[in-house]
């Protein structure tokens, strides 16, 4: 099979890597390191987030790598995503211009709605990065009367400004893919959703892909970047040493990490795994010397359970996002 190490955006035609590397859960103290040796390591996209709250050491780990002359700036393609509570349009803008100040980036590549989710602002100033609560103490989780439409212009006028390359979403169901396209002056380049064997998800997968939409799976090794499971009872054995993984891996010659995420490629969906020690990045992204057979494909296929593990219905919010 062909050996695609990129997938094309839409509007734009930029080339966005099928593999990176995710900055969620990288510790402050580590992230400037783990970026650069990701960076060194052969990563060329990083995948970050407002919320994950290590901006700042992220951009220094990827202008270290600049400027020590071991990539371009053009070589890389940096995402980062717009939190809950800026979806006001006067509030897009500024999340987003602090978010590039502290990579210390003149632009990104990739600008994503984190979640359809409106909650009510919180300055700046007052806490940052918020979170899903206000920085009162409060318990329950306050929404802000801010229509997609609006957030989604905002996110429009980044992209024209040429500060974002492109534009696109995270865990937006189809109902709300749809709506968006009826007023969207352009369309979002990319869905970022949680995808594994546990949770396939591919109706929307194919139908996202059909609408010119690129995907790109989170989570790839399901439980495992998860202390807690779900608490509606379900669980699951973790998929890094599960037999029908295991089995597949051994019969190529890979790890069990590669066999995951090579299965989002087989699919055309990118992937952007995480971990803290640079020689298991080095073989998350060597993904492009095996494929998957049909036999593979199938035994995996029988996984599925629908299961998710990133709900914020779990994290105790009442909030049935995916309902
Ligand atoms: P992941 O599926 O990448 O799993 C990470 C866990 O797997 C870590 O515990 C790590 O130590 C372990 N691991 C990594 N490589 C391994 C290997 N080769 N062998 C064995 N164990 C290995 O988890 P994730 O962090 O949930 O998802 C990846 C990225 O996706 C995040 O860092 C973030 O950038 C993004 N993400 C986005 C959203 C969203 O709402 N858009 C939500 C979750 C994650």
């Amino acid at each position: 099979m062909a050996q695609q190490q990129h997938l094309t955006l839409n509007r734009t035609g930029d080339k966005m890597p099928f593999v990176g590397f995710g900055c969620w859960k990288v510790e402050n103290e580590a992230a400037e390191e783990t970026v650069y040796n990701a960076i060194k390591a052969g990563v060329r996209l990083i995948d970050g987030a407002g919320d994950y709250g290590n901006e700042v050491e992220v951009g220094r780990g990827i202008n270290k790598a600049i400027n020590e002359g071991i990539v371009k700036r053009e070589d890389l393609f940096v995402t980062t995503k717009l939190w809950n509570t800026y979806h006001h349009k006067d509030n897009v803008r500024p999340a987003f211009e602090k978010q590039l100040k502290d990579m210390g980036l003149d632009y990104v590549d990739l600008y994503l709605i984190h979640f359809p989710v409106p909650l009510k602002h919180v300055a700046l100033e007052t806490a940052y990065p918020p979170g899903w609560y206000q920085p009162n103490g409060a318990t329950e989780v306050e929404f802000e009367r801010s229509p997609m439409q609006d957030c989604w212009r905002e996110m429009e006028k980044i992209a024209e400004s040429g500060k974002a390359k492109n534009i696109g979403i995270s865990n937006f169901n189809v109902q709300l893919i749809l709506d968006l396209l009826t007023y969207a002056n352009i369309k979002p380049a990319v869905l970022q959703v949680e995808l594994h064997p546990y949770l396939q998800q591919t109706r929307l997968v194919e139908w996202v892909q059909k609408q010119g939409i690129q995907v790109t799976a989170y989570s790839s090794f399901g439980p495992a970047s998860f202390i807690q499971l779900t608490d509606d009872g379900k669980t699951a054995e973790p998929l890094l040493g599960h037999k029908v993984i295991t089995d597949i891996a051994a019969k190529h010659g890979k790890t069990a990490a590669q066999v995951l995420l090579r299965w989002s490629i087989e699919r055309g969906v990118a992937v952007i795994p995480k971990s803290m020690n640079v020689e298991r990045t080095r073989t998350n992204i060597d993904l492009f010397s095996f494929s998957l057979d049909k036999d593979d494909l199938e035994a995996i296929a029988k996984l599925e359970l629908g299961l998710r593990f990133n709900d914020p219905f779990s994290y105790g919010f009442g909030l049935p996002l995916f309902c």
